[in-house]
């Protein structure tokens, strides 16, 4: 029976098991995952988990070149104050990306730096195993320079280096890259895919039985995908040198503290008065010990300190802009109102995100959107009374991307869902079956459909 309605059904699982019945073919070829970004590189990773050979192709001469370039990105629990199936969803995320970082190669080569993460935040949030909530106080002990607000501190948290992470995942002796290599055409053939490639301005044909499009902004380009509905956001990134002066007496800080006494508000499990700040801290060489994230975020680097990121919807620009490092400049002034840092921006970087409308990924099977909304059409008079088809996806075709502004986080867990269930066989006993009904719901949670489905239930289709 099905865990999800029929339009989320999923493929017959376990394409990718090699059986008695068939055994592996030289003309099934390898998977061919298109993207060498973060989707592409954890895809590829988690399929070489699994005993299956991959070719990665990327159009640029670098892998991880697209938004995977930032120099940066934040490695922290996506967390809310009420449970959901997208908070399970994150929480798992964040479990598989921490369990990746500890296998040897990840663990040697992708600059993973476990300083903590402070999230500062207005109100209180629920218990958790996954933070401790501190005071102002508390925080700016953490942080090491003076913080005005609450947080969420994560102890195993931190922030890595894109495309060092990559790079680490494509050290898989199964995976195979090529890059300069264009995916142009992808037209259907037994036993799956012909992809038409420009590599280093030649023709060339590849030949797959799976293909994984995981091609960042360029995932809703074919005919296949072009109703998913992608929205683009660039980014910059500005890196800010600290200043070599002593700290100064933090008086905004010392203000602040003395607005929350009178303000009657009880600052969480501390009272003010037991921890007076010490005056030799306050003479420190300032420094920033961990992350920092609010409405944007400051992370750590060596005598320096990169903030982020800016959020420019529609803008698929990728030129570094003054605007912006003066909106990240003025942005670090409210998240750390005490750290001296150069008036001008050492450096800069900008990419795109590509983002979905309910900012979950989009992870799994290729819809045939012309089938969905034929088939699908009379949702709009409710699900309840009517039989309907079980859904039509192209076969052999995944997709993976969408991944916003927490690809980092996301990224692995929805390369792993793609390929457990494409390699693990079904199993006529049901020894999995609650394994596999979770996989499925989690799926439905981030189909590719979904958007689709939500405009026909709605009463508007493509
Ligand atoms: C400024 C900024 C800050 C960010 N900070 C964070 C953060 O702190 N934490 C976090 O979790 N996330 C962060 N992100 C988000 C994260 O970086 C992205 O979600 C992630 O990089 C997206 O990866 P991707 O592989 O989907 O796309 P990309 O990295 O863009 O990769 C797509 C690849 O596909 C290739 N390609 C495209 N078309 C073709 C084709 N036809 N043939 C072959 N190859 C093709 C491109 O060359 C590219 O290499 C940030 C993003 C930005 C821009």
């Amino acid at each position: 029976m099905s865990a999800t309605a029929p339009w989320f059904d999923l493929p017959q699982r376990g394409a990718l098991v090699r059986t008695s019945s068939h055994t592996a073919r030289s003309s099934d070829g390898p998977c061919v995952v298109v993207g060498a970004g973060l989707a592409g590189c954890s895809m590829a990773y988690a399929l070489a988990l699994k005993g299956q050979t991959v070719v990665v192709i990327d159009s640029a001469s670098t892998i991880a070149s697209g938004a995977s370039s930032n120099p940066c990105g934040i490695v922290k629990p996506i967390v809310t104050r009420e449970p959901s199936a997208a908070a399970l969803f994150y929480e798992h995320a964040y479990g598989c990306l921490q369990s990746w970082l500890t296998h040897p190669c990840i663990k040697k080569n992708a600059a993973y730096e476990n300083c903590g993460v402070l999230q500062l935040v207005q109100n209180s949030y629920p218990a958790s195993k996954q933070y401790q909530q501190l005071d102002p106080i508390e925080a700016t002990k953490k942080a090491g320079t003076a913080i005005n607000a609450r947080a969420l501190f994560f102890e195993n948290a931190g922030w890595l280096n894109p495309h060092a992470f990559c790079a680490s995942l494509l050290e898989h002796n199964n995976i195979e890259l090529r890059l300069n290599c264009r995916l142009q055409n992808l037209i259907p053939c037994e036993p799956g895919w012909q992809l038409d490639c420009l590599q280093a301005n030649q023709q060339t044909t590849l030949r797959s039985s799976m293909v994984i499009l995981a091609n960042g902004t360029q995932l809703n380009k074919s005919p296949y995908t072009q109703a998913l509905p992608l929205t683009l956001a660039r980014g910059q990134i500005s890196e800010f040198q600290l200043t070599q002066t002593v700290g100064r007496e933090p008086e905004r800080f010392k203000q602040s503290l003395s607005n929350h006494a009178m303000s009657n508000k009880p600052l969480a499990n501390q009272a003010l008065s037991n921890q007076p700040f010490s005056s030799q801290q306050l003479k420190d060489k300032q420094r920033l010990n961990c992350v920092v994230s609010g409405k944007r975020y400051a992370i750590p680097g060596k005598q320096s300190v990169y903030i982020g990121a800016s959020f420019k919807r529609d803008d698929d620009t990728n030129d570094i802009k003054h605007d912006e490092h003066q909106e990240n400049a003025e942005a670090v002034n409210d998240l750390l109102p005490e750290l001296e840092l150069t008036k001008q921006a050492r450096r800069g970087f900008a990419g795109v995100r590509t983002t979905t409308p309910d900012r979950l990924p989009v992870c799994g099977p290729a819809p045939d959107f012309d089938f969905f909304q034929n088939a699908y059409t009379e949702l709009r008079h409710g699900s309840k009374h009517k039989t309907f088809s079980p859904a039509k996806t192209h076969k052999h075709l995944y997709l993976l991307g969408g991944l916003g502004s927490r690809g980092i986080i996301t990224a692995p867990y929805c390369a792993h869902l793609i390929s457990e269930w494409l390699c693990t066989a079904a199993d006529p006993i049901g020894i999995h079956t609650h394994r596999i009904q979770t996989l499925q719901s989690t799926m439905a949670l981030l189909h590719p459909a979904r958007f689709l489905i939500r405009e026909l239930k709605r009463g508007s289709g493509l």
